[in-house]
């Protein structure tokens, strides 16, 4: 029976190559592996593979029947909706641990890093498979991308270890110029519907209780979205109305490095109460905040609570 390994709803870089090499790995360890995602390649992660000339995941939404390894999140409402029905037999992640729970023992691999994908180097370490020029790659780029280029606060010492050494294996020498090459391919948003761009990477978190949805978009320049902003600040509002509590969407100028972030919410205090900062107009300039899981989702986890 195959196994099939998945990352979480949305899918970024790191949720669709840490799926791909781990299935290449469990195959070479003589489980048959498959990579899948909950949904399309962003753009980002389409000329990732492209560009590695890596075929891209099926589209798998249910797990029903099927054993299943998750990567990349181990939170219920990030994951297949019928994860219930399927066979969880491992994680692999660097988030905090949600509340996926299984009745049966599992293999998990979740360290406090940048990447899954430097997870994922480290198990083809263990395991002492060679991993391929072009996995390598793919893995590469997705350290660049969770990490913001090594400038995010979720960045540790272990993923620029890995990063060099997977640049090595890829062939990759200027990794500033490949990661400025990849954020400007996810900076565009031209033609794209502004629903698109407000689930472009779009999370469900369960705070306390309330459904609160936080997206974030990546831009090497913030001016790149001025065009489409009020857009975006309509479209929250509808989503907040599909059944959350709060959507918040956090611009993120990689270059700044800090968010502006856009909020919607039933608790008018709640940006206050999360960063000491009020929100006028329904915006507010967090400085320094690049990281949705390190930098947003634990205070506002602690506001909620209070
Ligand atoms: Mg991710
Ligand atoms: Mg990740
Ligand atoms: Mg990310």
């Amino acid at each position: 029976m195959s196994v099939y390994v998945v990352g979480h709803k949305n899918p970024d870089s790191d949720s669709v190559c840490a799926a791909i090499a781990l299935a290449d790995l469990k195959t070479k360890l003589g489980v048959e592996t498959i990579p899948v995602a909950q949904g399309e390649l962003n753009p980002e992660s389409a000329f990732i593979l492209g560009k590695f000339g890596v075929v891209a995941p099926a589209v798998m939404t249910s797990g029903a029947g099927k054993k299943v390894m998750l990567v990349d999140h181990s939170d219920l409402s990030q994951s297949l909706d019928d994860l219930a029905d399927a066979k969880i037999i491992g994680i692999v992640d660097h988030h905090k641990l949600g509340d996926v729970t299984t009745p049966n023992p599992l293999e998990a691999w979740i360290w406090p890093v940048g990447c899954t994908c430097t997870v994922v180097k480290a198990m083809y370490d263990y395991f002492g498979v060679e991993i391929p020029r072009n996995i390598a790659g793919i893995m590469l780029c997705a350290i660049l991308s969770d990490t913001v280029i090594f400038k995010s606060a979720t960045c540790t010492d272990k993923d620029k270890e890995v990063a060099e050494a997977l640049a090595k294996i890829a062939g990759e020498s200027d990794l500033q110029a490949l990661g400025m090459e990849m954020f400007k391919v996810k900076s565009a948003v031209d033609g794209t519907p502004t629903r698109d761009l407000v689930f472009r990477d779009f999370k469900d978190f369960n705070m306390n209780g309330n459904k609160v949805g936080i997206g974030q978009l990546e831009v090497v320049d913030l001016a790149i979205l001025d065009g489409v902003k009020a857009d975006l600040e309509k479209e929250i509002q509808v989503v907040k109305s599909e059944g959350r509590h709060s959507v918040f969407l956090l611009l993120t100028d990689i270059m700044k490095e800090g968010s502006e972030m856009l909020v919607v919410s039933d608790d008018g205090a709640i940006v206050e109460k999360a960063f000491g900062k009020a929100t006028e107009n329904g915006k507010v300039w967090l400085d320094g905040v690049m990281s949705r899981k390190k930098q947003v989702v634990p205070n506002l986890e602690k506001a909620f609570a209070s």
